[in-house]
Formats: structure tokens, sequence, C-alpha cells
């Protein structure tokens, strides 16, 4: 069978990291298995390559920052590569390129267009473990390289078994599958054997960042048999994700997110007219930034405050385009010191005060709500950041998610 392996940041961390994750790919070659793998620059690599661009730019060119960023990865495929050699397997380390993956050119954030998987193919038919430098790609339009977005191995990692139909796309990572929340803050969360794409990519979009976003969204389109598992337990099982009907019975509540990553918008004493929205938000839309929370209230002297949220790496972005609409308020600020906690379920569609149960828990930890949202699977709820933790465990137990 054909196996895209993804070994992300922690799992290649170090050199001897490395040569475990070597051991992991030899265990299913000698078993006969076809092997494309995928990894991570080395943990905190790609942080500390941008800090050496900030160190000259606070806005550097995003083309070089893609050129900077994506050598991370490149120095861990051919160390992997190398490692395996070493012990007589026959391999090849391939760059984004050489693996024939195509994007856009929206530099830092590129869409990957299409994969020319010839070169892929050759090298498997000859026999070759193929070591992919994740997150990266090349632009269609000039050729330059560019990156996927951060988390973006996973994409990498999904997308060739997409395009290789491949039979199981693992993703490696420090812990051993998918968790009904961050075990990281709460130790009561409990592994999952199974969730559903629209639940996990609801969770990665909310903030757990276990997997990447646009993986799993990716994962579901090509139908690609996603696992979540750990580098450092690899002869435990992970969580499968799968599609909700291969789910006897889903659980009202599947999982809690947390985004600390948030920062709130407010826009008091707007005047009250047709517009107004439309032009603030196609504004942000045309600088790219994603608004995420949005809630409009009007006073009673006819002028309406604005409050929503945004990525907060986009404040800069977002400070530039809203000095256009300084006219047209009273007041602007800008809060991070604000979190987006939020609870995930298929079941919520069929069963009712599932909302209030979370306000109540909140309510009796004296944690005051800020905004609301509320889709068909999930409720998210903007709080002040320092009662973020106990907002996921106050939540956790309401559900009795470690039951
Ligand atoms: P990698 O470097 O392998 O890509 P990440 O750091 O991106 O790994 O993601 C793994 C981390 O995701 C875990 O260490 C864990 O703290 C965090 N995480 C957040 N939410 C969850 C969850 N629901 N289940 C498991 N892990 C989670
Ligand atoms: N190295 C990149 C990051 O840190 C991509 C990845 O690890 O998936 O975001
Ligand atoms: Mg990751």
């Amino acid at each position: 069978m054909l196996r895209v392996l993804k070994f992300g940041g922690t799992s290649v961390g170090t050199l001897e990291r490395i040569q475990s994750v070597a051991q992991i790919i030899k265990k299913f070659r000698d078993a006969g298995d076809d092997i494309v793998a995928v990894v991570s620059a080395m943990s905190g690599e790609t942080n500390k390559l941008l800090e050496y661009a900030e160190h000259f730019s606070k806005t550097p060119n995003e083309a070089e920052v893609d050129m900077l960023l994506s050598s991370g990865e490149r120095v861990t495929s051919a160390l992997l590569s190398i490692a395996l050699n070493e012990q007589g397997y026959n391999t090849t380390s391939m760059s984004g390129r050489e693996a024939g993956i195509f994007t856009t050119s929206e530099h830092t954030y590129a869409r990957i267009e299409t994969i020319d998987t010839a070169n892929m193919q050759n090298a498997i038919k000859e026999g070759k473990i193929i070591i992919v430098a994740g997150f990266q790609g090349v632009s269609v339009e000039n050729s330059r390289v560019t990156t996927l977005g951060r988390g973006g191995s996973d994409l990498t990692a999904v997308a060739l078994a997409g395009a290789l139909q491949a039979d199981l796309c693992e993703i490696y990572t420090d812990v051993d599958g998918i968790y009904t929340t961050d075990p990281r803050i709460e130790p009561k969360a409990k592994k999952l054997d199974k969730i559903s794409y629209e639940e996990m990519l609801e969770l990665a979009s909310l903030g757990a960042k276990v997997l990447q976003n646009r993986s799993v969204e990716m994962a579901k389109k090509l139908n690609v048999n996603l696992v979540s598992r750990s580098s450092f337990t690899p002869e435990i099982e992970g969580t499968l994700i799968t599609k909700e009907e291969n789910i006897m019975e889903a659980p009202v509540v599947s999982g809690i997110a947390l985004d600390k990553n948030q920062v709130r918008v407010g826009m008091y004493g707007v005047v009250d007219k047709p517009g107004i929205a439309s032009s603030i938000f196609t504004a942000l839309a045309d600088a790219n930034i994603n608004v995420d929370m949005i809630v409009q209230t009007v006073g009673l002297d006819n002028k309406t405050n604005l409050d929503f949220t945004i990525p907060t790496a986009d404040v800069q972005k977002a400070t530039k385009v809203m000095e256009n609409f300084k006219n047209d308020s009273q007041k602007i600020d800008y809060n991070d010191a604000i979190c987006k906690v939020s609870i995930v379920g298929v079941g919520m569609k069929s069963h009712t005060g599932v909302a209030s149960k979370a306000f109540t828990a909140l309510a009796s930890e004296n944690i005051n709500i800020r905004i609301i949202s509320t889709s068909e699977i999930k409720i998210s709820m903007i709080i002040e950041e320092k009662y973020a933790e106990l907002a996921v465990r106050a939540l956790h137990d309401a559900y009795e998610l470690d039951k």
C-alpha cells in the first residue's frame, strides 16, 4: 500500500528525533509499503527565521519571506533522507517544486492549484522512499517559491495523499491523537477514536492547531483517510478523521477549542446609515484580513457600535485599513487581551439547551461573555484572555467530556 506520513516540528526537532522518525519509516518499508514522507522544519526553526527577517524589516517582502521559510523544511527533508540512506534505504528528498506542487502566488499563504505527480511516480517506481519538504510549493505564475500558511506541512501531506491516491495519510505529532480538548490545558481530556471531517474542520479553524484547518478541508474534499497519531509513541493507534456516517453515534459535543490569537476591534458611535458595514468589511476583505465574529448594536441615539474579531497577525494591516474609516465613528479600539472558546459537535443539530449549558458553566465561574456566535455545529464565545484555560476546563466539565 501507499502511505503518506507527515512528521511535524517536534517529531523532527533534534537529530535524535530525526533518527527515530527514520525507524518509523523503516518499519513500514520493511513490511513492503511505498512511502512518501512529508516533513516540517525542526521545531522553533520557522519562528527563528521569521525573527531574523524582522531584524531587518517589520514588513519584509513576502516573496523573500517564503524563500527564507521554505529553507527550514528542506533542511529536515535532506537530513532524514541522508539518515535513511546511510541505513541502506533507497531515498530521495524533494522540495515542493521537485514534488510538483504548483500554487497561487499569494506569498505566505499560497493555495495549491495543481500537483504534477510525475516525478514522485517515477521515484516510487524506482523503489525510492520520497521525503518531501512540507509547507511549500512554486507559483504557477512566476515560478517563485511559495509557502502554504503556518502549519502548512499538514496540507502538503493531505494534498499529496489525494494526488497520489494514497491508501492512508498519517499525521505524526507530539500527541497520540485528537482529544476532546487540548490535553495540555485539560489533563482530563479524552482521546477520540474517530471524529468527523466537519467537526475536525471546526475545531482546527477555531484554534486546535493539532491539524491545520486547510488540510482538514482538503481531506474532506478529496476523501483522504486521515489519521492523527504520535511519533513518540508510534505503537499507539491514533484518531481517524472520517465521514460523519462512519461514526455510529455522534456525541452532542465532541470537543472544545481555544484560540488566543484573536483581537477584538471595537468601533463606537458609528453613523447609522446604509453601506457602512459593506465598505468596512469589503476593505478588510480586500486586504486579505479574515474577519470572524461580527456584532452590531444600535443605540438609542441612532448611532451603532460595531464589534468584530480578527487574527492577531493581521492587526497591523487592519489598523491601516481602519484609518480610512476614522471619520465615520467616535472611536476605534483594539483589544488583544481576549480569546475565543468554542464548543463543537455535530450532535448539536438535533439537541436543545446546548448553548445555555455553556453560558451557565461560564457564569458559574464568573466569566463574562463579550460576543457569542453560533452555527449548526458550533458555539463560539469571546471572553477575557486571563480566563481562557479556566473556561475550557469549565466547559469540558459541563459537557462531561471526560466520561
Ligand atoms: P506539529 O508540530 O506536529 O505540527 P502542532 O504543535 O502543530 O504539532 O500540534 C500539536 C499540538 O496541538 C499538541 O501538542 C496539542 O497541545 C495541540 N492541541 C490543541 N488541541 C488539541 C486537541 N483537541 N487534541 C490534541 N492536541 C491538541
Ligand atoms: N514549519 C511551518 C510552521 O511552523 C510549517 C509546519 O510546520 O507545518 O508553520
Ligand atoms: Mg502543526
